[in-house]
């Protein structure tokens, strides 16, 4: 490609709308646009890249045996309603209006709609299935580029099984794809384990890029390698030396409502606080109340994985009718009988606490969750860096992180509830055990981005980066310059390379910034040094190390530093290996 008439739009400002490095170099390197909040044009060069992401995703889904179908992102809703999901989904989904569709955000209805017309047998089981396609998600607030879009294009796959050992197998394929995947894009990241969500399903991973353009947090730990996500991760708590508390007694507490205000007025640790939430589950409109340690934090996701339901704080009228008191002043001493109550594990059983009495300005101190009602006690909390792993004991470490890929094992629940049901050997009809994959492609070239970026611009992984090799022409106009940049751009296009050629007459600035912005791994320069007979090459992640070469010889440098940046990252794809295939 000549970048002479093609379109290529590049800023020199930094657009004012983006916050994160990946976001602003995608506008100004001209690889997207935004055409609404959350939803791009991909250009030229933004869409290269993808799709060579896209073609490492099918050559290694395919090695797997994935088949490869698309489905329609128009829907009827009736088949999410099977599922529930079209309400359980309902924040995040696109309906239609007047029509009774809505835009796919993942498509596990649809693949169960298929299975059950087409699997009779368990002959016909296991199968990989997927689709490189546009997905629809309502976010609230889109930002950071391609990272959290309301549009976006994302590889997902299924799988249908027989029994657990079959899913096993295939999400451990799936697994090691995933690791060729992203290995193969050139991106450093980690496998963590994770929460389900509203997908559901008994075990699930994420692959994360460390970043500080990410919006999950992940707690590592360095001795023993364990990790996973804060929505999930467990941490062992440091115990706190509790006040004396004499009697159990009603305290008033004008205006003090929180765990700061009355912790300092009753002169107890934060810590002894008792802090309770009010919580309504919305799948049956359940109110449940939470108890955690007054200087901890109350994980929603690990309410909602409990729950198995979308939840929401109750409104303050709600509070007001059930508990009789603002929030502030609730607690679990005579909370009626139709709340449900959970306390974290992090708050001991005989230690006295201070908490809400249900009575506006009144807290009540001295009771113990031991004689207090309790349905049921688990781990609510969201951990902290520094606590200690569960494993080992070593001190955590919390990361910000960007979620690549997810893999979801998924069981039953889609199966049984649109009766995807297939005959086993002994001729019963049983529900498909599936498991579902995904991987934002989008959000692998704003990893590569972010991990590799420098102040001058863009360094891609040769093996996305939407051209190999740039020319840089550096004066179009002098014959002898045009003529070596054609025969080498010639030259290198013969050789299968992606090759584009910056023949604008443009200033030797425009163009090396440019070029450093776009972030093309090789760079040839052809200037001055053609009456020489020699032309300049450079590799872009190492742009003071200029190597001056023979014209004649250059096609040959140019190969030999190719093959070397694609030796480096298959070298690591190939020590890849799969993780405990159950042997047949
Ligand atoms: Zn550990």
């Amino acid at each position: 490609m000549r970048v002479n008439k093609s379109l290529i739009p590049t800023l020199k400002e930094e657009p004012s709308d983006a916050e994160v490095t990946s976001h602003k170099l995608m506008i100004r390197a001209g690889l997207i646009r935004q055409l609404s909040a959350g939803i791009y044009t991909f250009l030229p060069f933004g869409w290269r890249a993808m799709l060579k992401a896209i073609n490492i995703i099918r050559q290694e889904m395919n090695a797997i045996g994935g088949q490869e179908l698309l489905m329609p992102s128009l829907n009827p809703t009736e088949l999410w309603h099977e599922t529930g999901r079209d309400q359980d989904m309902k924040d995040i989904l696109f309906s239609i209006k007047d029509r009774d569709f809505l835009l796919a955000p993942t498509h596990e209805e649809i693949i169960s709609d298929v299975a059950r017309r087409e699997i009779r047998s368990f002959r016909e089981l296991p199968q990989i299935w997927y689709q490189i396609q546009t997905k629809f998600r309502y976010e609230p607030r889109p930002r950071f580029g391609l990272l959290r879009c309301r549009e976006f294009i994302m590889k997902d796959s299924y799988t249908l099984c027989a029994t657990q050992e079959q899913l096993d197998e295939l999400y451990n394929l799936h697994e090691y794809a995933y690791r060729r995947i992203f290995t193969r894009c050139g991106l450093k990241y980690v496998v963590v384990g994770a929460s389900s969500g509203m997908m559901g399903g008994s075990g699930s991973q994420e692959f994360m890029v460390p970043s500080e353009a990410g919006e999950d947090r992940t707690a590592f730990c360095e001795k023993c390698g364990y990790a996973a996500n804060t929505e999930i991760a467990q941490g062992i708590l440091e115990p706190f030396e509790p006040a004396e508390i004499m009697g159990k007694k009603k305290v008033h507490t004008p205006n003090l409502r929180t765990v700061e205000e009355v912790s300092e007025f009753l002169k107890i640790p934060r810590a002894q606080m008792l802090k309770s939430l009010l919580y309504v589950a919305e799948k049956d409109d359940l109110p449940v109340m939470i108890l955690i340690r007054g200087d901890q934090q109350l994980n929603e996701e690990k309410l909602v994985q409990y729950l198995k339901s979308p939840i929401r704080p109750a409104h303050p009228e709600e509070v007001q009718q059930w508990l009789g008191a603002p929030a502030g002043f609730i607690g679990p001493v005579n909370a009626p009988d139709s709340i449900k109550i959970l306390a974290d594990k992090s708050y001991p059983v005989d230690v006295p606490f201070a908490t809400g009495a249900n009575e506006k300005d009144y807290h009540i101190i001295g009771y113990t969750l031991s004689e207090t009602k309790v349905d049921d006690t688990g781990d609510f909390r969201i951990i902290n860096e520094g606590e200690k792993c569960v494993e080992c004991g070593n001190p955590l470490k919390v990361r910000v992180t960007i979620e690549i890929g997810h893999i979801f094992k998924l069981g039953t629940k889609y199966s049984e509830s649109m009766g995807a049901l297939f005959q086993d050997s002994e001729g019963a009809q049983k529900p498909i055990i599936m498991g579902s994959y995904g991987i934002g492609v989008g959000r692998i070239l704003s990893s590569a981005i972010e991990l590799f970026a420098d102040e001058s611009g863009i360094v891609w992984p040769i093996t996305i980066a939407p051209f190999e090799v740039i020319i840089t022409a550096l004066d179009i106009t002098n014959d002898k310059i045009k003529e070596v940049a054609e025969k080498l751009y010639n030259k290198l296009l013969s050789e299968g390379m992606d090759v584009l050629l910056d023949d604008r007459d443009e200033r030797a600035g425009v163009k090396f910034k440019d070029a450093d912005l776009w972030g093309i791994p090789i760079r040839i320069t052809v200037g001055k040094l053609t009456a020489e007979d020699k032309v300049e090459v450079v590799l872009r992640r190492d742009t003071a190390n200029r190597m001056a070469v023979d014209i004649e010889m250059a096609v040959a440098k140019v190969k030999e530093l190719r093959l070397m940046l694609y030796n480096e990252i298959e070298s690591s794809a190939k020590k890849i290996e799969v993780k405990n295939l159950s042997k047949k």
